[in-house]
């Protein structure tokens, strides 16, 4: 007798450990779900972040088959002026793409769908329609921020309106967005970013449907309004399935030194400070920072980085911060140069706050601990989401404090606003309301879980 067989899924990330973490939770998810899935990365990758968690999630997931990329030389490499390495991994894993169709084709069992970065859509739609193969995007970014890529053609096209010197732009569905919110970089179309973005923006409407990483009740509006194609038309389904439940690996033995300090510190008495996994911070602003955690009193947990790519950040600790400064805070404190397991710091109860540059995934990792958030953005979509998190209720946002790398924000400033995050007891009860709704989401018949089953169900072969 036939019986119905399960899909195999093909997931495909772009670079940067904030694009490949969802994959991976995605990729855990659907092989729970009994799916097949195979995860296809670019070899080699820019941080050695990367490739060390690609190697430890295969190791713990056996059953998670692994295709990989050869990534070919870049055009862009010649380019004069400082480029972002990550954004050139990009590009370069974009223009590999031709390599992907012998990966598809020779699979057996043979692909059911692939899902895709944001930012390879372009060139994989194509390929997909050829092999007749569904192809999904996970959205690894806010809702607000897919309405800003989608509609960033149409913005780009009327420079009088959008300018550096507008207030505002109006994305139609949308509450008008301030210009402050935009990075400069997308003015500038010839910036290797922008021009990733506008060229995949018209192929969102390729994907049969783009999963996010969100949740309704965090997003409900701007997720309404996409879906009422009142943002741009023809836009497939916009299916929110988060936040995506981070996977758990065993313990390694690198996080003891923070893992024993974490359980001597009162509950709900530590301010976890971290920047993601590439913004680094400058030496006058780690100053000013020193200065304004050694007044508050509270305790911090900080995750220091002084360069974007991992392996090029070898100092210690010690040597970037002031000795006076460690003196002070040695039994208050404690400062770590390196990786660390940030879902498992923000679960700790000795966490009460979360001061971040608002990276989507460390806001929906705050989200489903119910951690309230102080938003510090750096760059990209990261003002746009201090806002969606500030109006969900999980956090504060102090618009003033200039984008990274433009304004220092001073020691007495970045002091009073945790502070007010550390003693605002509404403020952690909005908090740990968002939690109850994030886990709701996901839990078994949640929003979220019912439309990461649905998606699977379709792609199920009756026989
Ligand atoms: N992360 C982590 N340990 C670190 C730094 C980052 O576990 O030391 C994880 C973090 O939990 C999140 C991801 O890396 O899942 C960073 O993604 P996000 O979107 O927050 O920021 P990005 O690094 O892309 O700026």
């Amino acid at each position: 007798m036939n019986t119905p067989q399960p899909p195999h899924i093909a997931l495909l990330p772009s670079a940067g450990m904030g694009h490949l973490m969802p994959f991976l939770r995605l990729a855990a998810m659907l092989a729970e779900q009994d799916s097949i899935v195979t995860v296809i990365t670019a070899r080699p990758t820019v941080s050695t972040a990367e490739s060390d968690h690609i190697s430890s999630f295969l190791r713990h997931n056996p059953k998670i088959n692994h295709l990989e990329l050869q990534l070919t030389p870049s055009s862009r490499q010649a380019d004069s002026g400082p480029v972002d390495p990550f954004h050139v991994q990009m590009h370069l894993i974009y223009q590999s793409m031709h390599l992907l169709p012998p990966l598809l084709s020779s699979s057996s069992p043979p692909f059911s769908a692939i899902i895709v970065d944001k930012f390879l859509v372009a060139k994989v739609a194509p390929i997909a329609k050829t092999l007749d193969l569904p192809i999904y995007i996970l959205f690894t970014s806010s809702a607000t921020f897919l309405s800003f890529m989608a509609y960033l053609p149409m913005l780009a096209s009327n420079p009088v309106e959008f300018n550096t010197t507008s207030t505002e732009i109006k994305i139609p569905g949308l509450p008008p967005m301030a210009m402050s919110s935009i990075p400069p970089v997308f003015h500038d179309s010839s910036h290797l970013l922008t021009s990733i973005i506008t060229t995949n923006s018209p192929a969102l409407s390729e994907a049969k449907g783009i999963l996010m990483n969100t949740f309704e009740r965090f997003e409900a509006s701007t997720l309404a309004a996409l879906n009422k194609d009142r943002v741009i038309k023809r836009l497939p389904p916009i299916l929110p399935i988060g936040p995506l439940e981070p996977y758990h690996f065993p313990r390694d033995d690198d996080g003891d030194q923070y893992r024993s300090w974490l359980e001597n510190q009162p509950a709900e008495s530590v301010v976890y400070i971290s920047f993601g996994s590439r913004t680094a911070m400058s030496r006058d602003q780690i100053r000013e920072l020193e200065k304004g955690l050694e007044k508050t009193g509270w305790r911090f947990f900080w995750v220091l980085k002084t360069s974007k790519v991992d392996k090029d950040d070898q100092e210690d600790a010690e040597h970037v911060l002031n000795e006076s400064f460690l003196e002070k805070t040695k039994n208050k404190g404690l400062v770590i140069k390196g990786w660390v397991d940030q879902q498992e710091i923000l679960r700790h109860p000795a966490i009460g706050g979360f001061l971040s540059h608002c990276g989507w995934n460390s806001t929906m990792e705050a989200a489903l601990r119910g951690v309230p958030m102080l938003a510090w953005p750096q760059h990209g979509d990261q003002r746009l989401n201090a806002q969606v998190m500030e109006d969900a209720g999980l956090g504060l946002w102090e618009r003033n404090w200039d984008w990274g790398p433009n304004g220092i924000v001073k020691g007495e400033e970045i002091e009073k606003k945790i502070v007010e995050l550390m003693t605002d007891e509404k403020l952690r009860e909005r908090a740990k309301k968002v939690s109850e709704e994030a886990r709701k989401a996901v839990g078994r018949g949640g929003n979220s879980d019912k439309v990461i089953r649905e998606v699977v169900q379709s792609l199920i072969i009756p026989f």
